[in-house]
């Protein structure tokens, strides 16, 4: 078993006894498992539609009281969440790590970024929630009031288990609503020590559930269910789209965070070293499992070989272990993540890509251990240019002209990011403006965080995280109109 008994913060002797595991439980255990080595994690109670009904009836009946709540106590129990996860920084990486197997810095670093959404929403709660109308009416005055929604479902993936938990319930929690969080079975165990450090913070009974067990079952209950009146989903667009339909009959407001295929390009006037380094952060990090992960790379022609030469460099350079050892590269989460990896290598070379670098699972590290791998012309006719990677394969393209490569980056389904290295201002504000993405990050990878707000245009997604924007879905407009004529 990956000994997870260390935990001094969390006080837990045994994961497996993680509290709250039973809050709501429907019969039978899930199987934890270190992605790296196959070892039992933990066992956790799960839950079916009966327990995911029993935390919305918590939720509901906590729900009048909370939203009444003077702003300034919802702050306090959000900041002292926010000071209990940032103490237990350290059992929390390690909880992520053993069942997620992400290196144990970028565990650590995903703490801090969880961490940044409880406390930017903290202070969020204490902004006015009122807004003036200029009235039209002679003796009216008018007034919006944002007002929380109710019950919010929460439901995220396994590859942020923290932060995509906290990006959701600090904002729904700041706006005043009550909470169902729906974790994936991959990665309960962050969930779970999520929820205690929320118990020991002082949220009321009721005020945050977690709900662990068979996805359809829970989140079917929830989607069905009238009371519960916003739904914010972090995951495939495949489920996004499944879940949407299911949201229609009880018209909930809906977060739909989806998959992403960004275009990373670079001009022949970049800075070449830097788009080298931000490169391979925009695809190895979380060993590629990101959906700001760069699943396209293109490169003008005049530095395509230099670029391929140095990419494949530094990406032979990669090393592969165990989270816990704090390599740059873990594992994937499961057989499937690695069959996808060996079905697009194949493809793409089977219609005349060339392989530079890895293409295959790396035995000597483990079943779940995938090469990092690099692809050099690759066809668009190849499956990688269309679907998700969503592991360490980077397919590299040339490309001639602007315009060129605008509509190559634009064409594709998703919307999430696209990366732009170049050092010509006004070249830039062309590129900004046609890229059809939610997010255009320039001459740097990482640009994320909680004041930005998050999101994608077309299948990937719907509404925004993070900022002010995050309350939206949570909130609803009221319209008040006063009048003493
Ligand atoms: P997934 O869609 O399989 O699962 C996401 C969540 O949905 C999990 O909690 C899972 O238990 C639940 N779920 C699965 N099937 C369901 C069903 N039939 N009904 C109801 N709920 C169901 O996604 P994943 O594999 O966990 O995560 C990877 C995906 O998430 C990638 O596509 C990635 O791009 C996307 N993602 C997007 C963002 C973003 O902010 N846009 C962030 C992280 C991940």
């Amino acid at each position: 078993m990956t000994d997870l008994s260390n935990s001094p913060t969390l006080g837990l002797a045994d994961p497996a006894l993680m509290p709250n595991a039973g809050d709501f439980p429907g019969g039978g255990r899930l199987a934890v498992r270190d992605p790296a080595t196959g070892q039992l994690v933990a066992k956790v109670a799960m839950s079916e539609a009966d327990g995911a009904r029993a935390a919305v009836d918590a939720a509901h009946a906590a729900f009048a009281d909370w939203a009444l709540t003077l702003p300034q106590d919802r702050a306090a129990i959000l900041h002292r969440w926010h000071a209990l996860i940032v103490e237990a920084q350290e059992d929390l990486a390690r909880i992520m790590t053993a069942e997620q197997g992400k290196p144990i810095s970028e565990a650590r670093g995903e703490i801090d970024y969880a961490a940044s959404f409880v406390q930017f929403y903290a202070e969020e709660a204490l902004r006015p929630n009122i807004e003036g109308v200029t009235s039209h009416l002679p003796d009216a005055e008018m007034e919006l009031w944002r007002e929380p929604v109710g019950v919010a479902a929460l439901v995220t993936p396994w590859n942020f288990p923290c932060a995509m938990i906290t990006r959701k319930a600090a904002a729904a929690l700041a706006a005043g609503c009550t909470v169902v969080i729906h974790p994936s079975a991959e990665t309960p165990l962050s969930a779970l020590a999520l929820a205690e450090l929320a118990r020991r913070a002082g949220f009321p009974e009721g005020v945050v559930n977690t709900v662990i067990g068979d996805a359809a079952a829970i989140v079917g209950e929830w989607t069905a269910d009238t009371r519960v009146r916003a739904l914010s989903f972090t995951g495939s667009t495949e489920v996004g789209r499944l879940l949407y339909r299911q949201s229609a009959d009880t018209v909930k407001r809906l977060v739909l965070e989806l998959g992403g295929h960004a275009p990373f390009i670079v001009f022949d006037d970049a800075d070449l070293d830097r788009a080298v380094t931000e490169a391979v952060k925009a695809k190895f990090a979380t060993s590629g499992q990101d959906c700001l992960g760069a699943n396209r790379f293109y490169i003008q022609r005049a530095v395509y070989d230099d670029f391929c030469a140095r990419f494949t460099k530094a990406v032979e350079a990669l090393t592969l272990g165990h989270g816990m050892d704090d390599p740059e590269i873990g594992p994937l989460i499961h057989e499937r993540a690695i069959e996808k990896q060996q079905a697009q290598v194949a493809d793409a070379v089977e219609k005349g890509a060339r392989l530079l670098a890895g293409g295959k699972v790396s035995e000597s590290h483990g079943p779940l251990f995938f090469a990092p791998t690099v692809l050099a012309d690759v066809p668009d006719s190849a499956a990688i240019m269309s679907e998700e990677n969503f592991g360490p394969v980077a397919p590299l393209i040339v490309f001639d002209d602007e315009a060129e490569v605008i509509a190559r980056a634009n064409n594709t389904e998703y919307g999430l990011v696209a990366y732009v290295h170049s050092l010509d201002p006004r070249r830039i504000y062309r590129l900004t403006r046609a890229l059809q993405f939610g997010m255009v990050a320039v001459n740097r990878t990482k640009v994320t965080g909680a004041p930005i707000p998050f999101g994608g245009t077309k299948q990937s997604g719907l509404g925004r995280e993070g900022a002010r924007q995050g309350l939206e879905a949570f909130t609803d407009i009221k319209y008040v109109c006063r009048d003493w004529g």
